[in-house]
């Protein structure tokens, strides 16, 4: 299968409301290239140089979605040009986007991460982190006016066992709408990003509204 026939099977699949995220981590231009002439808009890295590098050599048009760890040093990199950054799991990190998107005249937008997965190693904010964070966002609507909260992003546990990565996907869902009455200037939630090669049509029927899939697409990664 090539790429562009793994693209049409998966994108084709999808309901309207989940939009794809093509995850081309470790992939060559080239390959990333194959998915941009199928029609494919939006690719997720996990390494902003990784990212930085792509986006400067390929077409201006392509959205680019940050979905690993960001490191506070390196938001710089990405600013003057990332969509959405996924894997927000800090009000450090918050306000260092912000910071960064005001020096670029940009909003930028941004999901958090939660943590929903069994394993300690999983990045993510804990109930506590995240209620501490959307109580700052609904007091003080002044200091973070260059970034926008669209959304909620989770990883279920590494597992085979399908009935707990369901209640995982549940849980952030529930979490999800528990916070979706809660508007305002740079708060609003639409997206749910869940769901990977493995577990993106689990990760639909719980509710997930974009799917990062790496692999299905463009093959093992090494
Ligand atoms: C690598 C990665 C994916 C895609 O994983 P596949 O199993 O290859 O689809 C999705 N989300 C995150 C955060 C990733 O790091």
């Amino acid at each position: 299968m090539s790429i562009a026939n793994n693209l049409h099977t998966i994108q084709s699949s999808l309901p309207a409301h989940v939009t794809l995220v093509a995850v081309s981590k470790t992939k060559p231009v080239s390959d990333l290239m194959q998915a941009y002439e199928a029609g494919q808009r939006i690719f997720g890295e996990n390494k902003i140089q990784e990212m930085t590098d792509k986006q400067e050599v390929m077409p201006k048009d392509i959205n680019w979605h940050m979905i690993g760890h960001v490191q506070t040093n390196k938001v710089k990199y990405m600013a003057p040009y990332v969509n959405l950054i996924h894997g927000v799991d800090s009000f450090k990190l918050l306000k260092e986007i912000n910071k960064q998107a005001a020096k670029n005249n940009r909003i930028i937008d941004c999901l958090l991460q939660i943590h929903i997965a069994e394993e300690e190693t999983k990045f993510g904010l804990d109930y506590s982190e995240l209620d501490e964070i959307l109580s700052i966002i609904k007091n003080d609507t002044q200091s973070l006016q260059n970034i926008c909260i669209k959304g909620f992003m989770g990883m279920a546990t590494f597992t085979e066992d399908q009935n707990q990565i369901e209640k995982e996907f549940l849980h952030l869902k529930s979490i999800f709408d528990a916070n979706k009455t809660l508007i305002t200037t740079n708060f609003k939630l639409e997206t749910l990003s869940m769901g990977m090669s493995g577990d993106y049509e689990l990760a639909i029927s719980c509710g997930s509204t974009m799917v990062r899939i790496g692999s299905s697409i463009f093959g093992t990664r090494n």
